[in-house]
């Protein structure tokens, strides 16, 4: 296709992949193989010299895998991409591809669930400690850093408090530092594009509304391309000293002859080889069959969650409902910034008979699933203090944003009729 700038819809369905050259097929094939066989010595020596790009052992790389790394990377603007096995996976390599032990990030506190274990306790036996900040308030990134902070991690949209996160100034505050800004962009594909306001890599659960069907776990890093990794010398040492796991390669020079691709190159040869979190090609296909579809999916989320927003804010048994579309002041301010495609399809409401109430109003829902998933076509529900976060305390739950009452919906893609009947439904017999 002639260099015109595609949209997404067409990025979506084309994007890394036209027909299999051996038998014509279009949907892309499923290369259910571990291995490759080489054309000569000489293809085998370049391929491990990095000096040609190309396909070694399923563990660093697929062909059915890297249709979905381009699509993505297409999508979101980015110069390359690594899918890794889960979204855990990426938050974990994003970090790790930075920092090592006695190094430190600063992260945004409002993180999911399991990136804060990770971050709390994981990182830190392993030696990198994570300061957490208020990631409404962007100096607060450079008040928490110093000499040994190699990056800065937020998430676009976290829940359950569905507030925007600054990333342009927060972004712009550590570029100057040599300091990169991770963006955890789970809960709003397409409709925030962290890249175009300065973050340097984008980490996804595709999990989530990417692969959009509840069927397979996934996660993918994408390199900016962005980020001028040799001019943050000394901050960043792992792209910018000789690495002696690769016979002395420093990563932000031997990217040079491949693009703007360092920072995802060593994702891909030193923490998929070593750690091996590789996403299994069968499930690549399943998130590239989903991701075909997610320019027509996510608006309807988005549309389907400002109605049932509204009908929520009209019930006498609700108190509180959160949802951008509800925000007002700096936080719409944000949203309006950021949100450009939508305000997303996560919402959270709080029920007037606190924790009974949400308990009951869960187990009458008969067309929302009960699951701790969000991103699925179908509706879901979860009622976070007496399971997600039961293990808080009741102060941690309270910043956490997830009173005893508080319920949280995914809305899916059903008839909107039909979703704001169940609701209507369950919180009438939760109030009996
Ligand atoms: C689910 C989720 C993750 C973790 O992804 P998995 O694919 O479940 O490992 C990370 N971040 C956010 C925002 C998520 O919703």
């Amino acid at each position: 296709m002639t260099g015109r700038k595609l949209h997404a819809e067409t990025l979506a369905l084309h994007a890394g992949w036209r027909a299999d050259p051996a038998t014509g097929a279009v949907a892309p094939p499923i290369y259910q193989t571990t291995s490759y066989q080489f054309r000569d010595a000489e293809h085998a020596a370049d391929l491990f010299a990095l000096k040609e790009l190309g396909n070694i052992y399923t563990r660093i790389g697929n062909p059915t895998t890297a249709i979905l790394e381009q699509r993505i990377a297409a999508l979101e603007g980015g110069a390359a991409a690594v899918a890794v096995a889960s979204g855990q996976a990426a938050s974990a390599f994003a970090v790790q591809n930075l920092a090592r032990a006695g190094d430190n990030i600063v992260s945004g506190t409002d993180l999911y669930g399991g990136t804060w274990n990770l971050f709390a306790n994981t990182l830190r036996d392993q030696g990198i400690e994570v300061r957490f900040v208020d990631p409404a308030d962007p100096e607060g990134f450079v008040r928490a850093s110093d000499d040994r902070t190699r990056a800065w991690y937020v998430e676009t949209l976290p829940n359950p408090k569905l507030v925007i996160c600054p990333i342009g100034e927060i972004a712009a505050l550590g570029r100057p530092l040599g300091i990169p800004l991770i963006v955890d962009n789970t809960a709003a594909p397409l409709i925030a594009r962290p890249l175009d306001h300065g973050a340097a890599v984008v980490v996804y659960s595709t999990t989530k509304y990417i692969g959009g069907h509840g069927t397979s776990i996934g996660g993918i890093l994408v390199d900016g391309g962005n980020f001028d990794w040799e001019a943050a010398g000394a901050r960043q040492p792992l792209l910018n000293t000789a690495d002696p796991s690769y016979h002395g390669a420093v990563w932000s020079e031997a990217a040079k002859p491949l693009g703007p691709i360092a920072y995802a190159l060593r994702v891909r040869t030193v923490l998929l080889r070593d750690l091996g979190a590789a996403l299994s090609p069968f499930n690549a296909f399943q998130i590239l069959q989903g991701l075909e579809t997610l320019p027509l999916r996510m608006p309807r989320h988005c549309e389907n969650a400002v109605r049932v927003a509204a009908f929520l804010s009209g019930r006498a048994d609700v108190t509180r409902v959160i949802h951008p579309s509800l925000q007002t002041g700096v936080q719409a301010e944000r949203a309006a910034r950021y949100l450009q495609g939508g305000q997303g399809g996560l919402l959270g409401f709080e029920l007037a008979g606190g924790r009974e109430a949400g308990r009951r109003f869960i187990d009458a829902l008969e067309l929302f699933y009960h699951v701790a998933n969000i991103g699925d076509a179908r509706s879901l529900a979860i009622h976070p203090a007496s399971t997600t976060h039961s293990q808080l305390s009741p102060e941690e739950k309270a910043a956490a944003g997830a009173s005893e009452g508080y319920v949280r919906l995914s809305i899916g893609l059903e008839h909107i009729d039909d979703i704001l009947h169940d609701l209507g439904q369950a919180l009438d017999r939760a109030g009996e």
